[in-house]
């Protein structure tokens, strides 16, 4: 048998530190919400690859499809000779994307792919440069998406010069104190201190800020954004790459706000483990961009498009965005009985089955605790529970269940999970 430890060592001489990983612990293999190692120890997972298996791992339906298309070919190129997924996947895509534009969908393979294209698109249609995002925000580890995270370390530091014209404005929290009008109180100095509207191709926003700590945006703002951009002729690009496909309780989060953006990305559950991404557009903006300008030897794989076929399908007829909701409130329950409990947790976000938690000292949010969140997570993996953190400060735990885990499993990974939050933090209640 190999073990952990041999691997682990192979792992640290022939890949290198850049590449960090959260657990120490090799996958042998994994089914629906459970992952087990190389030594045949089980693991719940509520971590879901990083939001990508939402339908479970392995699920029976999507190795159907997955095999059907492997005997018929994996590979020809789209630009070369086209298939029937893709053109069936765009085809329900583009009638699912929120609001009545008609639509128009890329492929491609990876999130940070799918905003790379995103703003090309809406560059070649504005004639303009400049784009916007948000602090906190996380786009992807290429150039452009690295210009716009709004995370410096470890995402930024050390990688410039990135691409310019990317500029930042604050994401509204209201938990450190920035409210929606400071946001906007901050794009309008923006605007009248280095950058007119006029310049501006297109703005860009997470639904739920992601890697920058599951912080929905607060009721109103994606709705006051829409505005903004329709005022100036801004392409309003909305990234779903984290929050897509049923996570927070619907297909796509922004659909909460009941906007319509003009372009929306898509990846990681979009395929439930395959790789594919893909940009949904109104077609006229999709449009702009002339043959040849778009695409990539892999982009929209025929093994990706038709995972993805049968992911919309399962979403569908397993009630996921229903599921998502479920979940989100089993975890709210369970949160709220161990903020009870200790005076660590500060917050407790919950949109759908996004959910997280973030750590503190001595319940102030002006006092996050990095140090705790890390050996949460790292005691989690070694009570069989596979955890992410995230967050600018490093102090949030966040919830990705697939969304098929199931009531008891649930239960039980958050159950072992109370036990290690009591034991690290000390228990409040006990100690007075
Ligand atoms: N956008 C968001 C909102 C993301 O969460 C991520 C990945 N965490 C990306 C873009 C980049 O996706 P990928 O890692 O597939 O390039």
């Amino acid at each position: 048998m190999t073990t952990n430890k041999e691997l682990l060592a192979i792992r640290e001489s022939e890949t290198p530190r850049g590449l960090g990983t959260q657990t120490t612990v090799f996958a042998d293999k994994a089914s629906n919400a459970e992952i087990w190692d190389v030594e045949g120890k089980r693991y719940i997972d509520l971590a879901a690859g990083i939001a990508v298996t939402n339908t479970g791992h392995n699920h029976p339906k999507i190795i159907a499809a997955v095999e059907t298309q492997l005997g018929r070919y994996s590979h020809t190129c789209f630009q070369v000779t086209p298939y029937d997924v893709y053109v069936e996947l765009a085809g329900r895509l583009n009638k699912l994307a929120p609001g009545p534009t008609p639509k128009k969908t890329i492929f491609l393979t990876t999130g940070a792919e799918a905003v790379e294209n995103a703003v090309k698109i809406a560059r070649k249609h504005t004639g303009r440069s400049a784009v916007i995002a948000f602090s906190g925000a996380f786009h992807g580890r290429t150039m452009m998406c690295m210009a716009l995270t709004g995370k410096v370390v470890p995402y930024k530091a050390g990688f410039g010069p990135f691409p310019a014209e990317v500029f930042h404005v604050p994401y509204p929290i209201d938990y450190h104190g920035i409210s929606t009008e400071d946001s906007f109180a901050a794009l309008d100095k923006l605007f009248t201190s280095d950058l007119e509207p006029s310049r501006v191709a297109a703005m860009i926003v997470e639904p739920v800020q992601g890697e920058g700590g599951f912080y929905p945006a607060p009721p109103g703002f994606l709705e006051k954004l829409r505005e903004i951009c329709d005022t100036h002729g801004i392409v309003m690009i909305v990234d779903e790459i984290q929050t897509g496909f049923g996570r927070t309780g619907r297909l796509f989060a922004v659909e909460y706000a009941g906007i319509e953006p003009d372009i929306v990305t898509v990846a990681k559950s979009l395929a439930g483990g395959f790789p594919l991404s893909g940009v949904i557009g109104k077609a006229d903006i999709m449009d702009s961009v002339d043959p040849g300008g778009l695409g990539g030897t892999y982009a929209g794989s025929p093994l990706g498009c038709a995972a993805g076929l049968a992911v919309l399908d399962i979403i569908e007829e397993e009630q996921l965005c229903d599921k998502a909701v479920a979940i989100g409130e089993q975890i709210r329950c369970w949160a709220e009985q161990v903020q009870a409990d200790t005076d660590c947790i500060g917050d407790i976000r919950v949109t759908g089955a996004m959910c997280a938690i973030e750590i503190v000292a001595d319940n102030d949010a002006d006092h996050p605790d990095a140090e705790l969140t890390k050996a949460i997570a790292a005691e989690a993996t070694r009570q069989g529970v596979v955890l992410l953190t995230c967050g600018v400060r490093g102090n949030v735990i966040r919830f990705l269940p697939p969304l098929t885990i199931g009531e008891k499993l649930l239960a039980e990974a958050l159950d072992t999970l109370g036990g290690i939050i009591r034991d690290l933090a000390g228990d409040v209640r006990k100690a007075s």
